[in-house]
């Protein structure tokens, strides 16, 4: 049996159909953020990059360095074991308090990323509540529908923020039968936001819980950075407020936060929290320092919103296809082909040391490939003239689709 053959056809069918990937061997330099180093089998080249979901730089800001260096030189650096088997420190207690304090909860939980700490999260509740059924936005995140199939129970997928078509699903199901509803607050590659209170009215009305996915927006939204629902004044509303150390806050982990009989029913049964070494200390360490100083650094998220509606406003001046469904800080660039997206973006790379990957099928539906900008507050006003005219070059040198 050629087994190799199998792992090469496979990927040969990625590359036949333009999907095949390519990291970008990329070196960010601490204190210097958003340029990096590029290594290229070639050369190596200084580049800017324009695509990190390190939306505030946190991941390099030197009070969350030091905390890390200072934690791993108190505690060591690997955590040694599960949460129950010990790993746990102080700081992971700390933490958790910190995070439930940011949401308004009664308690929260860490897992070793977003990615399982929604697998882990949503299968884990529903499978808790006998004959769940779980409903659940079109445009969820992976692991997110991760999470509703590990559930296991029955599950109805509503058309992306369509509240008709959720409470049409709803009305179907027999009111006294437990439900489940989950969806993000900012669908990241759009940059739009769903009807939070929408859906929590919803989910009232017909004796639902409600699991929402911050990811995108902890740190970026709201007074202390508690994310859109803190915007909104809704936290109380959900739940469950799902979130990660990834983004915003520039490290890595994942977080639920919830009711104590909640958080304490998962922190029990769910296998991908029980089973899994948990996060090293430094991380910890770090993790408390980027979110009390995000949660007291307001003009952070200001300065990330002038930056992005001004880099909107550059692409809408020169009359690119900016996606004006985001009405956050992502600003999507519509090509519609994944070869001329792809193409791009290597030019923009290789001829304007600007790195933005491509995003395409099946992150985003075909024919909506696009570039997806993510300017931080560390991009100046002369890095985004560079960008803006690179984009014009490439736009014109690709014969681009321009603005309708
Ligand atoms: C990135 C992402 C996750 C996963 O978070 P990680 O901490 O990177 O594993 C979850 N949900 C959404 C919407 C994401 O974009």
């Amino acid at each position: 049996m050629d087994y190799e053959a199998y792992f090469k056809q496979s990927v040969d069918q990625i590359k036949a159909e333009g999907r095949y990937r390519v990291f970008a061997d990329l070196e960010r330099h601490a204190g210097n953020f958003p340029h990096a180093t590029n290594r290229r089998p070639d050369a190596t080249e200084e580049v800017i990059v324009w695509c990190s979901n390190d939306y505030l730089g946190m991941g390099q800001n030197p009070i969350v360095r030091d905390a890390l260096i200072e934690a791993a030189n108190t505690y060591g650096c690997g955590s040694g074991g599960t949460r129950n088997i010990a790993g746990t420190t102080h700081l992971h207690v700390l933490l958790e308090e910190e995070l439930a304090k940011l949401h308004g909860k009664e308690a929260g939980l860490l897992f070793t990323s977003g990615y399982v700490s929604n697998d882990a999260g949503i299968s884990t509740i529903a499978k808790l509540i006998p004959d769940c059924k779980i409903f659940s936005d079109a445009w969820n995140h992976a692991s997110m529908i991760a999470g509703v199939r590990n559930a296991g129970c029955e599950r109805a997928i509503y058309n992306h923020c369509d509240l008709v078509h959720l409470e049409n699903l709803l009305k179907d199901t027999d009111i006294d039968r437990p439900k489940l509803i989950v969806f993000e607050s900012v669908y990241s590659m759009d940059g739009d936001v769903s009807p939070i209170a929408e859906i929590c009215d919803l989910a009232d009305k017909y004796n639902a819980m409600t699991y929402i996915d911050e990811v995108h927006a902890v740190g970026l939204y709201g007074e202390r950075g508690g994310g859109i629902t803190e915007r909104e004044g809704l936290a109380d509303r959900l739940t469950v407020i799902e979130g990660t150390l990834a983004k915003g806050f520039g490290l890595c982990g994942g977080y639920i936060t919830g009711s104590a009989a909640l958080i304490d029913a998962v922190r029990s049964n769910a296998p991908g929290f029980i089973f899994s070494t948990t996060l090293a200390p430094p991380i910890i360490g770090a993790a408390i320092a980027s979110v009390r100083y995000v949660r007291e650094h307001n003009e952070l998220r200001i300065i990330h919103q002038e930056r992005s509606e001004k880099l909107k406003q550059m692409i809408r001046d020169i009359g690119l296809p900016l996606m004006e469904e985001s009405v956050t800080h992502v600003v999507p660039v519509l090509v519609g082909d994944p070869v001329r997206c792809k193409q791009a973006t290597d030019m923009l790379l290789e001829e304007y040391n600007i790195y933005i990957q491509p995003i395409n099928y099946p992150t985003v539906p075909k024919g909506t490939e696009r570039l997806r900008i993510t300017p931080t507050p560390l991009h100046t006003d002369e890095l985004m003239e560079d960008l803006v005219k690179a984009l014009v070059e490439v736009w014109n040198r690709l014969e681009l689709k321009q603005a309708a």
